[in-house]
């Protein structure tokens, strides 16, 4: 941006200024409505959330949570209509302002971008460099009160490659918004750049630090820039943008050589930097979990309450007789930090569960997870995570088939006539499903990955209840656990790969759709289709972050009970 944009900046900040200190800004005037805005200032600060500890002085000055990373998220509709707007045929600079709604985590605050506001008639220059108008700036933040939302400041540097510094002139015109961005909207100005060579995104937030301890900001404070870890564009393919200096790109090791190779060195650095989490530590969850530290990601996280037991050993990867009665997460974590192929790599268990307050905000600090669940609640947490938060979910699942009555010669495959010989059963076949849900993809709930009728049913505590389990039909879907460690194997294989392939787009294929493979008939189909009519999850829940109108946690006493179980069992 060139410096006339600053010269402009004054003036808006000026007008800005007037309008807050409550002088009459006259009738019609645009400001007038931005006054309620300004009074929810101090109820309201970026990064507010159970695990953000945010002072009213700090609120008050707009500095945000300093233990906070922060980071920006969009759809691949926002991205491409941005990359159309802001890298212009005629190679020159230009600029626009969005809209974002906060997603707050455990230790990241994310921007959403929801919305652009490109420049109307007269509220931009464009002249190598662009500039913005008054009137402009006033009119977006203005309608990002109005809508309860975030304001983003955009601009291209069409030569540039990479993560972005900023010019005098661009730091200027940000910080120079950041305090009536702040007054008006109540939520921090986030900032963008867009590469043109290579259409890497970089971003910071503004805030303005408190100068000692004790003492507010004065309002001489310089307001300063924390610069994002990432920016993510998530859609059929999933697409970050690093920046090197805070996720720095793993040092090569001739451990990872082979997996290097085959889709090459920039592609891996990317991919690997992807911050997973795994929800679940069961038999799917410790393939993938394995799967991925085996391929070089360097942060990967394994939530899970339950504990070994002695009926799991037979499909539990890192899992032994001696590990019976620990907890499934701490037991895998252990095993997978010996796996690890990077110097880097950071392995992470804990017990709770996704549909707990903390396991939440942990889940909504990844880049993608894996529902490796089979409960209806912690999938409908999934999904919402998906589409609210932008956070892609890998999800699937194994199913055999077996049923009861005998085979077709009439005799009892499964234990013959003694008195305590199993009842009789047949095996039909098996299949396994493996899908990525998110934005422009089928939900879990469309495509009948759970029951939404199922979450209450689990949230009232019947799922956990023995009483109801057993007054269900034996070949109720809730009573079944067969399964099988090769299936779990295929499950796992399928989930991981549905991954790299929104990542890596071999042959630029990203999105095959969800697919059930038949172990019989060795068959895979594919269903490519969206969400139902009337879906919510990509309608009113895609993007809405914090803002989101659904509560998915509650009280978990099965979690409760496995945890005191596993401090009882504790070595003293
Ligand atoms: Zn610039
Ligand atoms: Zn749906």
């Amino acid at each position: 941006m060139s410096a006339s944009t600053t010269r402009i900046v004054s003036s808006a900040r000026a007008r800005a200024g007037e309008t807050v200190h409550g002088r009459d800004p006259g009738p019609g005037s645009r400001g007038r409505r931005l006054l309620p805005s300004v009074r929810r200032l101090g109820a309201r600060i970026f990064g507010r959330g159970e695990a953000q500890v945010t002072s009213p002085e700090a609120a008050e000055t707009g500095r945000c949570a300093s233990a906070a990373t922060f980071s920006v998220a969009m759809t691949s509709e926002i991205d491409h209509a941005l990359a159309a707007h802001l890298l212009r045929e005629d190679g020159q600079e230009d600029l626009t302002f969005a809209l974002y709604q906060p997603s707050t985590g455990m230790t990241r605050a994310t921007a959403i971008l929801v919305d652009l506001m490109h420049p109307q008639d007269g509220e931009r220059q464009v002249h190598g460099n662009a500039s913005f108008s008054g009137d402009y700036f006033l009119r977006a933040a203005g309608l990002a009160a109005d809508r309860d939302l975030g304001l983003a400041f955009l601009h291209s540097h069409p030569g540039g490659k990479g993560w972005q510094g900023m010019s005098r002139d661009d730091r200027a015109a940000e910080s120079g918004h950041a305090g009536a961005t702040q007054l008006i909207t109540g939520l921090p100005l986030i900032g963008l750049t867009l590469a043109g060579r290579d259409q890497t995104y970089s971003a910071r937030r503004w805030h303005r630090p408190v100068a000692g301890s004790g003492r507010t900001a004065s309002s001489r404070t310089a307001w300063v820039d924390q610069p994002a870890t990432t920016v993510r564009v998530v859609g059929e393919q999933i697409k970050v943008s690093y920046n090197d200096s805070l996720v720095p790109v793993p040092a090569p090791t001739r451990r990872s050589l082979r997996t290097v190779q085959s889709w090459g060195r920039r592609a891996h650095d990317d991919l690997v930097r992807l911050r997973i989490g795994v929800i679940g530590g069961g038999s799917v969850a410790q393939l993938v979990a394995e799967s991925l530290v085996r391929t070089g990601f360097i942060h990967v996280v394994i939530l899970d309450f339950d504990l070994v037991e002695e009926h799991n050993l037979d499909r539990l990867l890192h899992a032994t007789e001696a590990d019976v009665g620990q907890p499934k997460a701490s037991v895998l974590v252990d095993r997978l930090r010996s796996h690890t192929v990077t110097p880097e790599a950071v392995v992470h268990g804990f017990d709770d569960s996704v549909v707990e307050p903390e396991g939440r905000l942990r889940a909504l600090d990844c880049d993608v997870l894996f529902s490796c669940v089979d409960r209806p609640w912690p999938r409908f947490a999934l999904n919402v995570a998906a589409y609210a938060h932008l956070i892609p979910v890998v999800d699937g699942g194994v199913a055999v088939d077996v049923r009861a009555g005998c085979d077709q010669s009439g005799s009892n495959p499964s234990g013959g006539d003694a008195p305590d010989a199993p009842a009789p059963f047949r095996l039909i076949g098996a299949e396994w499903r493996a899908h990525l849900v998110g934005p422009n993809r089928r939900c879990m709930e469309c495509l009948g990955q759970y029951d939404p009728g199922e979450v209450g049913m689990e949230r009232a505590g019947l799922l956990d209840d023995p009483a109801y389990i057993a007054s269900l039909p034996a070949d109720h879907h809730l009573r079944r656990g067969e399964n099988v460690f090769a299936f779990s194997m295929a499950c796992a294989a399928a989930e991981v790969l549905e991954l790299l392939r929104a990542v890596l787009g071999p042959s630029k294929i990203f999105d095959v759709g969800a697919t059930l493979t038949h172990w019989t008939t060795a068959t895979t189909e594919r269903d490519v289709e969206g969400c139902r009519p009337g879906c919510p999850f990509p309608t009113q829940l895609q993007s809405r972050g914090d803002a989101a109108a659904v509560d998915v946690t509650g009280p978990h006493p099965a979690a409760a009970a496995a945890r005191a179980a596993a401090r009882r069992t504790e070595p003293t």
